[in-house]
Parts: structure tokens; C-alpha cells; sequence
């Protein structure tokens, strides 16, 4: 549930007219809701009221805005990274250093040393190679490093293969396959504390069971561990949960049915729980706001040319991804168009043979469940500057983002001196 509804004819962000954003700011614009935001924190919480006292790590990645992660650093929530980058973004918000996961393929040394200086939950760690770098990163400045082995489960997620990560050719973890032995081997080395078990084996999942399928695993894997004398006292089970982006599709799994299996599955493990959201909190909490520059006659149906572009929102490119368009302002009419910007690439395309109100140059448009790895995978291609970001809460609103301006992308450039200075 989200907080975009009609009102006097008028789509409003909780109690302001998006008319009165688009014409403070201009557009594109992203426009969040902040009781969106907390509604699904609450929501997610609830669901996992019966699994003690987890720590839920909002990752960071879908959605980096300081007013976002001020706000859920404000509901309690801690953080998951992927980038020494998102460490000090989160902290900078005010989430604690104790309630940060690191996780992400490609950790370098100076990442994990600012990390363990810094301080944090614990990393996660995707091989035996980067177990032996964090280990001599770990020894060089006298700290002893929080671990756990993200393990690789081998399930099919059944999600698009571009956001698909827990199946064997992925190149996420360790194959649970050779848990044991990483583990075995991460154990001799000196200035490392084993603490936990992670898993997270894609995104927009809309079906519990490969979900239930990993857990099963990493439940069997902790036994085993404790076997072999390891004391494991956290297991993170990643994020994954999907969001309903198109309504004529089944809705996904609930965060109650998710936590009611992931209380009958983790009965007994005796460990912290860590949960890693990162589209259930902030998916349907955003919307890019965009104005019809023209609609043009196409070979069937018209081209509708919006001023948001693929390098304000990446995802319809990047993985086919279905967003609702919808009227700020209805006519009441209906009519088929392709929904594109205005980007040089037949892939700026949006929504193709797309039946949408009928809209007209100058209307006013939005792109729904825009709140998650939309503004943060946006970039200036065609030279456009990055767009604004808006955080409603009530009928109060503010610029989180300004617009970037354009001499500032301009001036970003250095000549090179054989080029001269004039
Ligand atoms: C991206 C990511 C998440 C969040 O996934 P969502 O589908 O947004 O919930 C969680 N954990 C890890 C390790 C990730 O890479």
C-alpha cells in the first residue's frame, strides 16, 4: 500500500498535489513518501514480531538518499552495504556502526580496513580469497573482523536473470557445496570471528519457495558448522521480497506469509536473525514525476515523449521492467501509446502498446513504485543533469536533491593542457 491517491481529480504524494511539486521543481522529479517509507518498516517488522529481536539492514543500494536513510535510521532500522561509499553514507544518516552489514562481491582492503575501523555488524564474505584479505587487513591494524560466509545455494529464484543470485553459475558466495571446507580454512586464520551464515539469492521474488528452499540449507549448514565446534550466533537471510509494480499481475508474497515461513523454518537455529529489505521498504514509496512534452502519430500507435528519459530510470531498460503511468491529472479517456523519452537509443522506451489515460503535451505524468534502484541508477547521459529528489511528509514537502546544474556537469570536465587554457 502506498501513499499516491486522487484526490478533487488531482494525484497527490499523502497531502500534496503533485501539481504544486512539478511546478516548484520542475521535472523529472522523483517524489517519495515519507509515511510510505515507515508504513512498510512497521509492516516488515510486525511480520517478524514472533523471531526475537532481528536486525533488519535496509539495503542501502535501492535507495541511497540522506532523507531516506535518515528516516529509517529514525524507525531503527541498520544497514546493508555494498561499497565503502554506502558505509559512510549510512552513517552520515545516523545509522549506528554496529548495526551495518557489509556485504558486495568485490570488497577491496582499504574498504574493509575503513569498515573494521569504522566498526560494523559484520562482513559477509563471498570467498576463502577474501577471507585471507580481510584477515591481513585485520591483523595489520589489530582488529578482529565480525564474519560470515555467504553461501551460494544453488536455488533457481525464478526472477529475472539480471537480479537473479543464489543459483550455482552466479557469481555471488561460496557453492554451500564447499561451506564446510571455506569455513575450515577461514577458522585458521588469525584476527577473524566466525559469527554467521548469510544467504541472499535474488530480487523481486514473488514466490516463497526458493526462498524456503535456501533457508532449509543454511539451517542444515549450521548444524553442521556447530559440528565441527564453530559457535555461530547470526544468520542473514538477505532480502529479496518483491513488490507489486503491475496490478493485473498476482500480488507477491506477503511479509506476513514471508515471516510466518521464516518462523517455522528458523525454529531452533538459536541465532540473531539479520533481514536485508531493500525494495519491500521503498519500492512503492516513490514515483517519477514527468511532463508530456508532445505526443507524436506513430506506425500504430502514438508515441507519447515524456521528459524523463532511460538516464533517469534505468530499470524498463536495464531488465524489461514494467512501472504504471498514470495521469496526475485524468481526462477520464483511454488510449494505447508508447510511453519514450527523449534519449537517442530505441531503448529509452518505457511502456510499448501501453493502454493509459489520454494524455496530451504538457500533462503531467507518473512512472509508480519508483522509489527503489530508480534515482540511484540514474545518470547524466545525453548530458542530462541528474534529477531532483522530493521527500513529502503530510502536507509538508522539501527538495532532498536538488537538481543538478547544468554548468556543474559542464565545469566536472578538465581540459587536458595541450589543449590549452584560455
Ligand atoms: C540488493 C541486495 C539486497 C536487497 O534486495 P531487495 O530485493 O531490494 O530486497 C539484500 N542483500 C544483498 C546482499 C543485496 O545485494
Amino acid at each position: 500500500m502506498d501513499h499516491f491517491d486522487l484526490k478533487n481529480g488531482v494525484l497527490h504524494c499523502e497531502d500534496v498535489p503533485l501539481t504544486d511539486i512539478a511546478e516548484a521543481v520542475g521535472t523529472p522529479v522523483y517524489v517519495y513518501s515519507a509515511a510510505t517509507i515507515r508504513r512498510h518498516v512497521r509492516v516488515f517488522r510486525e511480520a517478524l514480531a514472533g523471531l526475537g529481536d532481528p536486525l533488519i539492514a535496509y539495503a542501502v543500494k535501492a535507495n541511497p538518499n540522506a532523507a531516506v536513510l535518515a528516516t529509517l535510521a529514525e524507525e531503527g532500522l541498520g544497514a546493508d552495504i555494498v561499497s565503502i561509499g554506502e558505509y559512510h553514507r549510512a552513517r552520515a544518516a545516523g545509522i549506528a556502526a554496529g548495526n551495518i552489514v557489509f556485504s558486495g562481491v568485490g570488497k577491496t582492503a582499504d574498504e574493509m580496513a575503513q569498515a573494521l575501523t569504522g566498526g560494523l555488524c559484520q562482513f559477509n564474505l563471498e570467498s576463502v580469497e577474501e577471507a585471507e584479505m580481510l584477515s591481513a587487513v585485520a591483523a595489520e591494524i589489530r582488529l578482529e573482523a565480525p564474519v560470515a560466509f555467504r553461501v551460494n545455494p544453488d536455488v533457481a529464484s525464478g526472477t529475472h536473470a539480471k537480479i537473479s543470485t543464489g543459483a550455482a553459475h552466479n557469481k555471488f558466495g561460496v557453492p554451500i557445496g564447499q561451506a564446510g571446507e571455506a569455513y575450515a580454512r577461514a577458522r585458521a586464520l588469525p584476527n577473524l570471528r566466525i559469527q554467521g551464515v548469510a544467504v541472499h539469492i535474488g530480487s523481486q521474488l514473488t514466490d516463497l519457495s526458493p526462498l524456503a528452499a535456501a533457508f532449509e540449507k543454511v539451517g542444515t549448514l549450521i548444524a553442521e558448522l556447530r559440528g565441527s565446534g564453530l559457535a555461530i550466533s547470526h544468520a542473514d537471510l538477505g532480502g529479496g521480497l518483491g513488490v507489486p509494480y503491475d496490478p493485473s499481475l498476482p500480488l507477491p508474497p506477503s511479509p506476513e506469509l514471508y515471516g510466518e515461513m521464516v518462523t517455522r523454518l528458523t525454529r531452533g537455529w538459536d541465532v540473531r536473525l539479520i533481514f536485508e529489505p531493500g525494495r519491500l521498504i521503498v519500492g512503492n514509496a516513490g514515483v517519477l514525476l514527468s511532463r508530456v512534452i508532445r505526443v507524436k502519430p506513430g506506425a500504430s500507435e502514438p508515441f507519447v515523449i515524456v521528459d524523463a528519459a532511460m538516464n533517469d530510470l534505468m530499470r524498463p531498460a536495464l531488465y524489461d521492467a514494467w512501472h504504471a503511468i498514470d495521469a496526475v491529472r485524468p481526462h477520464g479517456r483511454a488510449m494505447r501509446a508508447n510511453v519514450v523519452g527523449p534519449v537517442c537509443e530505441s531503448g529509452d522506451t518505457f511502456a510499448t502498446n501501453r493502454e493509459m489515460d489520454a494524455v496530451e503535451a504538457g500533462d503531467l505524468v507518473v512512472f509508480r513504485t519508483a522509489g527503489a534502484y530508480a534515482a540511484t541508477m540514474a545518470s547524466t547521459y545525453n548530458s542530462r543533469p541528474l534529477t531532483p529528489e522530493v521527500m513529502v511528509s503530510g502536507d509538508q514537502w522539501a527538495l532532498v536533491r536538488p537538481r543538478q546544474d547544468i554548468q556543474a556537469l559542464i565545469e566536472a570536465d578538465r581540459l587536458p593542457p595541450w589543449l590549452g587554457v584560455r
